[in-house]
């Protein structure tokens, strides 16, 4: 018992017309205030109602109380074109009857006056599909037909149309229907025909019709027969052949909770589906859960999702085998769920160096307190240390490598200026004289290329604090900064509030000079002098360095039978 719900509930007025109202009203308007044109293009996807409005705009022309916008639908004119049997109005479809010979018919019935009407009206229905000959014929007809003649084209796929053509009519675009126009219809029309639904099944018919309001129709009569009495959820997605919303959302589920199992139960359950039929109602789900907002996905995943479905649909279509590419898809949106978003990533970072902040901020003091001197590049670690110690190495010990190291990795992505709070901090709390003359000369340049750099303005007794410290300092930038850090002390520019006297003799008159080593010399400007020969080597009881924490490290690492500590020349 097929309705044809679409003959039956076609539209016989322009009130009538489905989600069209902006075309409605414009050509309601030209039929009152008689202002035609002679030649009218309708385009739209099918089923958007334009041959329907072209009907209607025929009986419009034609009816005996017209032009008018509300045909009386009981003159005999009227009567005639709702029964599609009058003379007047000329149906040719172009897709069978595309060749010069129908068009060179078709201008010879234009040579005739109307047999009953007002006009003749000719409906050429998808005219992009006539010849290119069919074309130029009909264009001198089109650009001067007789007055009694009226021209209506309607198309699916204006693109195609000759130019010409496109400027000898009046152009009318019908629009896709949306979504809830078409359900509300169909709701509409089986409240009428007293057939009992669920709203869900006819969103769902509304959707796989996709804008065409025919196309969904069609659907509808197939499953009011299909169905026992009721449209339902269960039946159109059976009889459409599609995944029931309701197993979508729970796929869903089960990929945000990262069950893999019950996805492979999944695609188990859903083996005769086509899987690009699945790729697409799951891409259709995740459009719906970012339109409606539902909030289970962040527009970030489902950012991903939509790619990883995109791919899935790429590897179908060059012949991957189907079951693969679902179980890839799906596994692979469980994947996408494990990189964590960027805010999020911000966020916990921000987290993390806002505790290092506020770890540091009672200790910290103003650091910029007066005008400095002064420093020069010093070794590194690795130069200190076999000059300084010689240790008698038995072969098993001599591969064995630097201690361990902290993750340089990770603390390089970390702001510099933090790291160096850290470092004061450390230096606090293994030694706070240390610490305090740290901080009150050396502040914070640049940290780059493994290289930080800083500024000194420490002398006299600060200085010579900085030199015995130096190897607690440097194993801590080691241990903050990465064990292959260099670090680059910087002159200090005197800037204000010193004597020009001072100033000028800044870089030569530093106090250790008195009792400076040749090679001191050579440093004027350096304030920390580690390396072996520095006053605070010299000045050590050469048992007191192996408990150095740095030596103490080697020693724990390479455990060496024998440590000697030889003085340098
Ligand atoms: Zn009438």
């Amino acid at each position: 018992m097929a309705l044809n719900l679409a003959r039956k509930y076609r539209p016989s007025t322009f009130a009538d017309l489905v989600g069209q109202e902006s075309v409605s009203k414009t050509l309601s308007l030209a039929l009152d205030g008689s202002k035609l044109s002679h030649a009218y293009l309708f385009s739209g996807i099918r089923g958007s109602g334009k041959t329907s409005t072209a009907r209607i705009f025929a009986k419009a022309l034609l009816c005996e109380n017209g032009p008018t916008s509300k045909p009386c639908q009981t003159c005999e004119q009227c009567v005639m074109a709702n029964e599609g049997r009058h003379i007047d109005i000329i149906e040719m479809d172009a897709a069978s009857n595309r060749g010069i010979e129908d068009i060179k018919d078709l201008i010879e019935h234009t040579k005739y006056k109307p047999s009953i009407g007002r006009f003749k009206v000719f409906i050429i229905d998808e005219v992009h599909m006539l010849t290119v000959q069919a074309f130029n014929a009909l264009l001198k007809t089109l650009e001067e037909p007789p007055d009694f003649v009226k021209f209506i084209l309607a198309t699916t796929d204006p693109l195609k149309l000759p130019a010409t053509i496109l400027s000898r009519t009046q152009h009318f675009r019908f629009k896709k229907l949306p979504l809830k126009t078409v359900t509300s219809h169909l709701e509409y029309i089986l409240d009428k025909e007293g057939v009992d639904y669920e709203i869900n099944a006819l969103e769902i018919i509304a959707r796989s019709g996709q804008g065409s309001l025919r196309d969904s129709l069609t659907l509808l009569d197939q499953a009011i027969v299909y169905a026992d009495g009721k449209v339902d959820t269960v039946t159109v997605t059976n009889m459409l052949g599609i995944v029931d919303p309701n197993s979508l959302s729970s796929l869903i589920d089960s990929i945000l909770a990262k069950d893999k199992n019950a996805v492979l139960q999944f695609i188990e359950k859903y083996a005769q589906f086509e899987a690009e039929m699945i790729i697409d109602e799951l891409t259709l789900f995740l459009q719906d859960e970012l339109l409606n907002r539902k909030g289970r996905l962040t527009i970030l995943v489902i950012d991903r999702f939509f790619r990883i479905l995109a791919d899935g649909k790429n590897l179908l279509s060059i012949g991957s085998n189907s079951e693969f590419v679902l179980t890839l898809t799906l596994f692979k949106m469980i994947e996408a769920l494990n990189i964590h978003d960027i805010d999020a990533m911000i966020n916990k970072l921000q987290n993390e160096l806002s505790t290092v902040n506020t770890k540091t901020e009672p200790t910290k003091k103003s650091i910029e307190t007066k005008p400095m001197q002064v420093e020069e590049p010093t070794p590194t670690y690795q130069q200190i240390e076999p000059k300084e110690i010689k240790e008698e190495i038995n072969t098993e010990t001599a591969n064995v490598e630097e201690p361990t190291t902290p993750n340089i990795s990770t603390t390089q992505k970390i702001d510099p200026t933090l790291l160096f709070k850290n470092l004061i901090e450390k230096i606090y709390d293994r030694n706070y004289e240390l610490g305090e003359v740290f901080e009150r000369n050396v502040s914070f340049i640049s940290y780059e290329n493994n290289t930080l750099v800083w500024e000194s303005e420490a002398q006299g007794d600060d200085k010579k604090v900085l030199i015995n410290g130096w190897n607690i300092i440097k194993l801590f930038v080691q241990e903050i900064f990465g064990v292959d850090t260099d670090i680059k002390p910087k002159k200090k520019l005197v800037t204000k509030k010193e004597t020009p006297k001072e100033e000028t003799n800044a870089p030569e008159t530093i106090e250790p000079q008195h009792n400076a080593t040749p090679q001191e010399i050579e440093q004027t400007n350096s304030c920390i002098m580690p390396e072996g020969k520095t006053e605070a080597s010299i000045d050590k009881d050469p048992k007191e360095l192996l408990n150095e924490p740095m030596i103490q490290e080697f020693i724990k690492c390479l455990k060496p039978k024998r440590v000697v500590v030889k003085q340098k020349s």
